[in-house]
């Protein structure tokens, strides 16, 4: 069986990433989700082994002592997310396509060691008001978090033009329409 392809989507925290990689699996069959393991606790609705694997900060530091990670970033201070090695290369080799959800380094670490079997997307917000709107809207961190998060948004797009694809989400429809043919066109190349 022919190994699967990967595919990256990275953009700043409430770019409307993870709604479009959630509407990217529900319309092409064969992509599933990498999950991550991180060593932030879980907010509310998100399930262990669903959403990430929840590690305590000793657990995470095993496993990268243990060389488990292909990836790993410290994304906020003392809050460590990573792409484990088993997840993603079982997944490939059952002839899976993986999708990752994953910070704009750990996205561009991925394409420098999966080159042309890899294809990342960078998500951009209009701007910087935009997301900061969303970020308030979906009322899951506080203020402090936020701004931090606009803080290292701005840092983030600077990123963009070492990504494959940037689409940029105004109007979310569009966006997912354009991500829709952008990734069925790299899983239909040889
Ligand atoms: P959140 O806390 O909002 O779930 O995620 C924060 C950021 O960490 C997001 O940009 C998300 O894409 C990123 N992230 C999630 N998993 C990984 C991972 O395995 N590796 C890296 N480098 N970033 C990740």
């Amino acid at each position: 069986m022919k190994n699967g392809k990967i595919i990256v989507f990275s953009a700043p925290s409430g770019s409307g990433k993870t709604t479009i990689v959630h509407y990217l699996m529900s319309q092409i069959k064969n992509l599933h989700f990498s999950i991550s393991a991180t060593s932030r606790t879980a907010r509310g609705n998100e399930i262990n082994g669903k959403d990430y694997f929840f590690l305590t900060p000793d657990e995470f530091r095993a496993k990268i002592q243990n060389n488990e990670f292909i990836e790993f970033e410290e994304v906020y201070t003392n809050k460590f997310y990573g792409t484990l090695k088993t997840q993603v290369e079982n997944q490939l080799q059952r002839g899976e396509n993986v999708v990752l959800d994953i910070d704009v380094k750990g996205g561009i670490n991925i394409k420098h060691l999966y080159k042309e079997k890899a294809l990342t997307v960078f998500i951009q917000p209009p701007d910087i008001e935009t997301l900061r709107n969303r970020l308030l809207k979906r009322g899951t961190d506080s203020i402090e978090v936020i701004n931090n998060r606009i803080e290292k948004a701005e840092y983030e797009i600077t990123f963009a033009s070492q990504f494959d694809k940037i689409i940029i989400n105004d109007i979310l429809e569009n966006a997912q329409t354009e991500a829709l043919n952008i990734v069925r066109k790299f899983l239909n190349e040889a």
